[in-house]
């Protein structure tokens, strides 16, 4: 991380360098964030693998021995990835840290620490920020994850810019990959798709006139159905663990840019085509309010649902659900045909066609 007179990395909390810094709470907050992780976890650092977090220039972490590190790094951006009129402060907190450990639920990972890099606009209201810091928290703590340091600046232009690092480990060479799934293989996913596009098309119907900080959704559903896809989506550590720990998944994608786009990650990555059959796609209920073409449409390309597409052997006897998650049959993998991998969408009536990447158009993110 670069260093600076304001930096933390893991470490020093700047006293006496920031008193006319703009972006003054939100450093206060990090370093009371910070600290409280320190404090909260001594003790067990070990087990959780942060041996110092604040109070030094570097935090330094252990993981345990005969794991891998596995490291992802997340931007969230205020006008790109959220909106302060439609989301709210706790809704990017809590989605910024959500695509990093969506990301390591994909690779069977479980969380070592996160590191956060925050440049707040001048301006920027201590309340907002306290929000943005509940969000990332509370998601946070539901996982055990250490905020293990970051830094502060002010931006440069008005609007929030996060960056998130998160740090996981899984026994050495066992995370789950793209590349391992074979012609012949099954593809499944969790929970449901479509609902984040579905609740974000319902956000800029609503426009501005809502509230969102003021709305008390009940947010976290970890199994099953979120009731809040686009602003409080549920990572899926537990399915991803046991996914690897079972050997019930040979190849694993998050679903971040949608179905579409990530199946064909998944398969470029393999050097296999898959098909889909659309009848049997989980769609999210708020999906549903917009008819039953849209719906199919929402699910296949909206995006940001941060469900596991996932690969599994045809002979693996594959559980229902997993930490009440049901996991569902959507397709099967086949042999490429040609260089670019085919994904072929398969009709309730048995036609089949081609199934493009994308083709769903809003304000949306990706990663
Ligand atoms: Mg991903």
């Amino acid at each position: 991380m670069r260093r600076s007179p304001r930096s933390m990395e893991g470490g020093k909390d700047g006293d006496g360098h920031m008193a006319k810094h703009n972006a003054l709470t939100g450093e206060l907050l990090l370093i009371q964030q910070i600290k409280r992780d320190s404090k909260l976890r001594r003790g067990s650092f070990d087990e959780r693998g942060v041996t110092l977090g604040i109070g030094d220039d570097c935090a330094i972490l252990r993981p345990p021995a005969g794991h891998d590190v596995l490291v992802t790094t997340d931007f969230t951006l205020e006008g790109r990835h959220f909106r302060r009129d439609w989301h709210g402060l706790e809704s990017a907190g809590h989605r910024c840290l959500a695509r990093g450990l969506s990301d390591l639920a994909a690779m069977g990972a479980r969380p070592l620490a996160a590191f956060l890099s925050l440049a707040l606009p001048v301006g920027t209201r201590d309340r907002e920020v306290a929000l943005f810091f509940k969000g990332l928290r509370s998601l946070g703590d539901r996982f055990a994850v250490p905020l293990a340091g970051g830094d502060t600046a002010q931006a440069p232009a008005g609007a929030i810019l996060a960056d998130i690092i998160l740090l996981g480990t899984a026994p050495r060479g066992t995370a789950l990959r793209r590349d391992g799934a074979r012609p012949g293989d099954l593809l499944y996913v969790t929970g449901s798709l479509g609902g984040a596009a579905a609740e974000l098309s319902e956000m800029q119907t609503a426009g501005t006139n809502r509230k969102p900080n003021r709305r008390r959704d009940r947010r976290h559903d970890p199994g099953g159905v979120a009731t809040n896809p686009q602003r409080f989506p549920e990572p899926r550590l537990k399915v991803g663990e046991a996914l690897r720990r079972r050997r019930l998944a040979t190849a694993a994608i998050d679903v971040s840019d949608g179905l579409s786009t990530d199946l064909r990650h998944l398969c470029e990555a393999s050097g296999v085509g898959a098909e889909v059959d659309l009848e049997s796609l989980p769609l999210h209920p708020l999906t549903l309010r917009s008819g039953p073409a849209e719906a199919v449409k929402l699910a296949l390309h909206g995006g940001e649902d941060y469900e596991l597409l996932f690969v599994v052997r045809p002979q693996t006897r594959l559980p229902r659900q997993i930490a009440g998650v049901p996991l569902t049959r959507i397709g099967r993998f086949v042999r490429a045909t040609g260089r670019t991998p085919q994904v072929i969408q398969v009709a309730s009536d048995g036609v089949r066609t081609p199934l493009a990447a994308g083709g769903w158009e809003h304000f949306r993110t990706h990663g």
